[in-house]
């Protein structure tokens, strides 16, 4: 029995406005496209529900192609104060948040920024206590230089009166000598350290938390990087099966192995494209090297801001060969955190020496800054790669003056990638972006400073087309899948994602505001914006 989708906007994303009318889909597969008319007699046995998308634009189901998963859900549970223009404003926040403290939980609040308040004072601890005397509370400055704790927090940290500040660190006091809850860098660990360890179950909430976000803003899939970082491959793995198959919640995680973890993936049995049907195991992550920020990112020439300065590579290149070495053993694939030139080409090159005989795919990461030669060897060799076009808006304009101007042509250069034929596949990289990939697209399409709200490098902009095709057929190939996902054809799975505006009719620059309407994963609505009409 299945589902006839009819009444909108159907690109199916097989050519740039190819629509059709109709859509049949049975146990979560595409069995049929063309006119209603027709679908509705050769089905009719079969149909055991109608679904009129009354005007709404369907897409295949959106894939964002290179996130975090914990770190999205992490930000998710965590307090934001960073838009609060007043104390008065945290401390009502704080309130607010304490009244869902079960017992023992640290409240954990994030990005308070005093000079945006009138009146710039530190919060003291009393405060802090006043609000909550037996919940632990951490509250980050936004520059993650300072916390706030309050006295409960203090006392499992052992700290007292008589605590001497820590090499590199200050515990502020008054001018009586008494400690005020507020810390300054190193000082910061004596309380990070008394916060508890990363529990499965803990994993498991916020993996839940983050996926459903994920759905709302329309997202049926992503291929996220977590397994290194809270407990190991197993714990990490464990959660993600527990919030995803344990709950039959229909995200299609797709989750990279970072090198340090694919011994532990082996030994499990495991390999690409393993694990189950909504947590699949993807390819070895490395990073080569750092970010533009900083000016970690790995440059054949120096910064145009630091003489002298190219960058960091993460591992030499002994090193680098040898992980590369260790994965094709097992024949996987290598996603690899790849932001300047000089990492492109670092990887390449050893991507040329150890390709995969399987005919699955080695993906970069980023890929910001290239040079002719990096652009030339992403043609040749089966990668693809991913872009976060949200960098854009993020980036410029300071990052011209870490590159200077003559660079530029080649960086954030989607359009010539496109153009020259290499595969890309779009992503947020959340946290560190928003996650909606209705963002993502119009960044690529406006090529807008979400600084100056400038055009830049106008010449690189995408169409709506390619842009959302980043987001569909693009995840699809990075992952080997373009013959099942990221089209809205026979045998292609039912993710689509449903909007409540023609992504292609309306002004670029309000893509981002377009609604949502809902997210279908294998044929069943997963999210939906008003669920009174379910
Ligand atoms: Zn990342």
């Amino acid at each position: 029995m299945g589902v006839l989708w009819f009444g909108g906007n159907i690109y199916t994303m097989e050519k740039e406005g190819t629509a059709v009318e109709a859509v049949y889909t049975e146990e979560g597969v595409i069995k049929a496209v063309g006119t209603y008319e027709k679908l509705y007699h050769s089905y009719s046995a079969y149909i055991e529900r109608e679904e009129n998308l009354q005007g709404k634009t369907m897409l295949p189901g959106l894939v964002d192609s290179h996130l975090h998963i914990i770190g999205h859900g992490e930000k998710l549970l965590r307090l934001d104060l960073s838009q609060m223009k007043s104390a008065e404003e945290v401390v009502e926040a704080l309130n607010n948040r304490t009244a869902n403290l079960s017992e023992g939980e640290w409240l954990i609040g994030e990005g308070w920024n005093e000079n945006q308040w009138q009146d710039p004072s530190i919060i003291h601890k009393e405060v802090l206590d006043s609000i909550s005397p037996h919940n632990p509370m951490m509250l980050s400055r936004v520059c993650r230089h300072a916390i706030l704790a309050n006295t409960k927090a203090m006392e499992l940290a052992g700290i007292t009166e008589e605590t001497s500040d820590p090499q590199g660190g200050i515990i502020v006091r008054d001018e009586f000598g008494e400690t005020t809850g507020y810390f300054l860098d190193t000082a910061q660990e004596l309380i990070k350290d008394a916060m508890p360890g990363v529990s499965q179950d803990y994993l498991e909430q916020v993996i839940k938390i983050a996926t459903d976000d994920l759905m709302s803003k329309g997202l049926v899939g992503g291929h996220s990087e977590d397994l290194n970082y809270y407990g190991g491959f197993n714990k990490t793995y464990g959660a993600f099966k527990k919030a995803i198959d344990g709950e039959n919640r229909k995200f299609k995680a797709h989750l990279l192995v970072h090198h340090e973890v694919m011994a532990d993936m082996i030994e499990e049995g495991l390999g690409y494209l393993g694990g189950t049907e909504y947590v699949e195991l993807g390819a070895v992550k490395i990073f080569s090297d750092g970010a533009l920020g900083g000016r970690t990112a790995w440059l054949t020439e120096e910064y145009a801001d630091e003489k002298g300065n190219k960058g960091v590579a993460i591992h030499n290149h002994e090193k680098l060969e040898e992980i590369v070495k260790e994965a094709r053993r097992y024949e996987l694939p290598i996603a690899v955190h790849a932001i300047g030139d000089q990492a492109v080409d670092a990887i390449t090159d050893v991507i040329k020496k150890h390709p995969l005989t399987n005919g699955a795919r080695d993906r970069i990461i980023h890929g910001q800054i290239l040079n002719q030669h990096s652009l030339d060897m992403l043609k040749e060799l089966p990668v693809v790669v991913d872009i976060q076009p949200s960098f854009v808006s993020s980036d410029f304009p300071w990052v011209i003056e870490r590159i200077g101007d003559e660079r530029l042509a080649l960086s954030y250069a989607w359009k010539t990638m496109i153009r020259e034929g290499v595969e890309c596949a779009g992503g947020s990289d959340a946290p560190i972006e928003e996650v909606s990939p209705l963002l993502g697209i119009e960044a690529a399409v406006t090529r807008k400073s979400g600084i100056d709200h400038k055009v830049y490098c106008a010449e690189q902009c995408l169409s709506v087309f390619e842009a959302v095709k980043l987001y569909t057929l693009g995840s699809a190939y990075a992952i080997n899948q373009e013959e099942a996902r990221g089209k809205i054809a026979t045998g292609f799975s039912a993710d689509f994602t449903v909007l409540e505006e023609d992504i292609f009719q309306v002004n670029p620059e309000t893509i981002h505001a377009i609604t949502i309407a809902k997210t279908v994963i294998d044929g069943d609505i997963v999210y939906q914006n008003n669920p009174t009409l379910l």
